[in-house]
């Protein structure tokens, strides 16, 4: 049954990983998810089922963040699961988290790799944001995920580490120029966690892993598990009055 204090999140990139975690979290929370995959249709309905198991509601959407042309036609399915779902035409939290690891020095970085990086992590984040803006509710939230890698430097994460640093820098003026309606604007900055990002180096290179729990004040990597709940946690109205931060969630990398 859906009524006023409903609440409800766009969460991209919840088909795997962290975005997965996310829904899941929020659901536990009493927030319905309405997630966005790219191709990835099976994990994306198993997502749905979960969430509904967990006796919220669900809907995935197919979405490119790389090819902000298709963002106005996303805007419409939005509004029409809303319509369909909900009754409602808002949304009240968007968490701009798909995306994708590209691993190459800086020397190797080719033109081709820089513009996916920067289509997917920053120009779609900046244009889908500035798409949805009449569909976020006054008092509503936003979430965009950085990258414990905007603060320390590892080799072969220049292009990805540049985009993510704009994010942050984008994350403060929105929450400026969307206080006066409310919605609080934050950057979630994981450290290194076990999914398929950057073919899954983190999680099955176990050189890799080592080498990221010895850095790492908790002594392990992270697990999407580690991030979910966050942010799950800052979209809560115990943490309402926090904006324009950048909050590491990295068990301590690099301190
Ligand atoms: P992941 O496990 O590889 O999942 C990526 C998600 O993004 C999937 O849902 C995927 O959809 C979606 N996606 C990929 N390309 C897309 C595109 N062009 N358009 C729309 N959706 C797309 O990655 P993750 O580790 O959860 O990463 C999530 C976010 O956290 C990213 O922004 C990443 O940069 C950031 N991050 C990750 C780590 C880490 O160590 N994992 C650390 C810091 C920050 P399909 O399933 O349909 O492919």
């Amino acid at each position: 049954m859906t009524n006023d204090t409903t609440r409800i999140a766009l969460i991209t990139g919840a088909s795997r990983g962290l975005g997965r975690s996310m829904a899941i979290a929020l659901a536990r929370k009493g927030v319905d998810v309405i997630g966005t995959y790219h191709s990835n249709t099976e994990e994306a309905a198993a997502v749905t089922a979960t969430v509904e198991a967990l006796g919220r509601k669900a809907a995935m959407l197919q979405l490119d963040t790389g090819d902000a042309a298709s963002f106005p036609a996303f805007a419409e399915r939005l509004q029409q699961a809303l319509a369909d779902g909900w009754e409602r035409s808002h949304i009240d939290y968007l968490v701009n988290n798909a995306g994708i690891g590209v691993h190459a020095s800086f020397a190797e970085t080719t033109e081709d790799d820089f513009d996916r990086l920067m289509n997917i992590h920053l120009k779609g984040v900046f244009f889908l944001t500035q798409r949805l803006l009449p569909q976020i509710a006054d008092g509503g939230r936003i979430v965009n995920l950085s990258s414990g890698l905007t603060r320390f430097s590892l080799p072969g994460y220049a292009a990805y580490a540049a985009m993510k640093g704009a994010v942050e820098v984008l994350s403060r003026y929105l929450a400026k120029e969307l206080g006066p309606r409310g919605i609080a604007v934050n950057t979630i900055a994981p450290g290194a966690i076990e999914t398929d990002f950057d073919g899954g180096a983190v999680r099955d290179n176990r050189q890799i892993n080592d080498f990221i729990s010895s850095v790492t004040a908790l002594g392990r990597v992270g697990q999407p598990d580690d991030i979910g709940p966050a942010v799950a946690s800052l979209l809560t109205e115990d943490n309402r009055w926090i904006t324009a931060q950048r909050i590491e969630v990295s068990g301590g990398m690099f301190v």
